[in-house]
């Protein structure tokens, strides 16, 4: 299919600054902590890349206190625009260390370099950026004259954007005087304890932010502490529901970003290779490891053949393997788990007689890798249109008027985001107004900035992150 090879163009791993071991922040110091030390994976090769030290619950317990103590004697009393200075020098060490933090998110998770060099570690910066913009303006937030923080936020993050939700969670936290004890995930742990190294040398107060990595179980001590004011998860629907059962009739106030199965529409006056591009982003952008993704393209059947034609040739352009090499499109699978999670589904989508294309690119032999997969001919009852695969595996649909998109892109129990191409500008509008998705994107997709507000419905979660929006959830309104 190439009329050409690619020379290999590989960022130096050296670059990351690997340590051997990793131990967590806990009210301002590195500390070992009482669990049993986890190993990360470089999902690209299988090595270990860092031993790991994970809290025990007397961990929870000790850092929630140091953040209860810091909230109250120091941050909480801090004016504006004294936390300000702190984000800001947050946000411009994020930045100093870019490149650094850009290779080891894609040691560490298998994300290409690519994309870590130019959507999550500058998006990172940018979160902190804005944030420290507001804190001294939040009187003018539209939340009330003189809004106060909740105290102490117990925050808990997957795997997909490590550092990226690590920002899009602290950031707004700090700057509306609130304190932090954050959990990684545990297969992605290393960048956010480099952030902690950032936020140790920005001189925070001890116990400001605290983060401890761990399994399942330290997230879920976490949320459940009862000094925690403010619990804020990104994950799966399934562990939100859980967490919204246990928070429930505590108090504490509560964020859920979750899963999502967005449609990505395309009318037949749509600019079709435009829309290819949109289509490609939408699902292939981090192996499909992203909540938004536009996992179900709903296409118009006047235009469906044309349009898979063009998108299986661009799809078999798509560079498969080294997440290290800048010419590299598709990185790795986060961890086997995940891998597997996949691949049932597509044998599910095989069994229920969807039709299967796969990219002939070549797979590297080791580590976690699916090639690009497009199933066409897909219904709406198919596991595959209705079950978020969190891969790089899109499923297409057809329809035929807009009344016809609408009912189809809604017939979800998510409601995250979705994608419309057309050249009508009257046609978004009305499309927009009918979609029940918290983001909808016009002739482009999977755009992020901190300035808007970003979130779900249904049982994609509630709140939102991002924008004035994203500050209610971290202030007493
Ligand atoms: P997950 O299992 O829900 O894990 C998310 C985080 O919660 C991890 O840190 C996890 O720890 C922790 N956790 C697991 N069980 C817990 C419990 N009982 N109590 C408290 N915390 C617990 O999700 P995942 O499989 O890692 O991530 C993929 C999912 O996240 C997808 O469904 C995706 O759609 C969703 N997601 C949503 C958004 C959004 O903004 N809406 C963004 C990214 C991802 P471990 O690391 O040890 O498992
Ligand atoms: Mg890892």
């Amino acid at each position: 299919m190439n009329t050409w090879e690619y020379a290999p163009a590989p960022e130096s791993r050296d670059i990351a600054n690997l340590k051997p071991s990793y131990r967590m922040f806990l009210d301002g110091q590195f500390v070992e902590g009482g669990g049993e030390p986890l190993k990360s994976v470089n999902p690209a090769t299988e090595e270990v890349l860092a031993e790991v030290s994970t809290a025990a619950p007397s961990d929870v317990d000790k850092a929630v206190k140091a953040a209860r103590r810091a909230q109250d004697k120091v941050w909480g009393r801090m004016p504006g625009a004294e936390r300000a200075k702190y984000i800001y020098r947050i946000a411009r060490m994020i930045a100093e260390r870019a490149r650094e933090l850009a290779v080891l998110e894609s040691l560490d998770n298998g994300k290409p370099i690519r994309e870590s060099r130019d959507v999550d570690v500058p998006t990172a910066s940018a979160h902190f950026f804005y944030h420290a913009g507001w804190a001294d303006k939040l009187a003018y937030a539209g939340l009330g004259p003189d809004p106060k923080p909740l105290g102490v936020a117990g925050q808990v993050i997957p795997w997909n954007f490590p550092l990226l939700m690590a920002a899009w969670k602290i950031a707004p936290a700090l700057a509306c005087g609130n304190t932090v004890v954050l959990k990684p995930a545990e297969t992605t742990p290393l960048t956010a304890l480099v952030l902690a190294e950032i936020i140790q040398q920005a001189d925070l107060p001890p116990g400001v932010v605290n983060i401890l990595p761990g399994a399942g179980g330290v997230g879920a001590e976490l949320v459940n502490h009862a000094e925690v004011d403010k619990v804020a998860f990104t994950g799966s629907t399934e562990v939100g529901k859980l967490i919204q059962r246990s928070v429930a009739g505590t108090g504490k106030k509560l964020t859920l970003e979750l899963g999502g199965k967005a449609a990505n529409i395309v009318f037949d006056d749509a600019p079709l290779d435009q829309a290819v591009e949109g289509i490609v982003n939408g699902i292939f952008f981090n192996q499909g490891h992203v909540c938004c993704a536009g996992s179900r393209l709903l296409v118009q059947e006047s235009v469906a053949g044309e349009l898979l034609d063009k998108l299986r040739v661009r799809v078999a352009t798509l560079r498969v393997g080294d997440p290290l090499d800048k010419n590299t499109d598709v990185g790795a699978i986060n961890s086997r788990e995940q891998l597997t999670r996949i691949t049932d589904l597509v044998s599910a989508g095989e069994q229920e007689g969807a039709e299967k294309w796969v990219s002939p690119c070549p797979l590297p032999d080791k580590g976690f890798f699916v090639a690009p997969t497009v199933f066409s001919g897909v219904s709406q009852a198919m596991r595959i249109a209705r079950e978020e695969i969190f891969g790089p595996v899109l499923s297409v649909l057809t329809f035929r008027t807009p009344d016809e998109a609408i009912a189809k892109a809604n017939n979800t129990p998510y409601g995250l985001s979705a994608g419309i191409w057309t050249d009508k500008g009257s046609r978004i509008l009305w499309m927009a107004d009918r979609l029940r998705a918290g983001v909808v994107w016009a002739n482009t997709f999977n755009r992020f900035d901190p300035t808007a507000p970003f979130g779900g419905y249904q049982e994609s979660g509630f709140g939102r992150e991002g924008g004035r929006a994203g500050l209610e959830a971290y202030l007493d309104v």
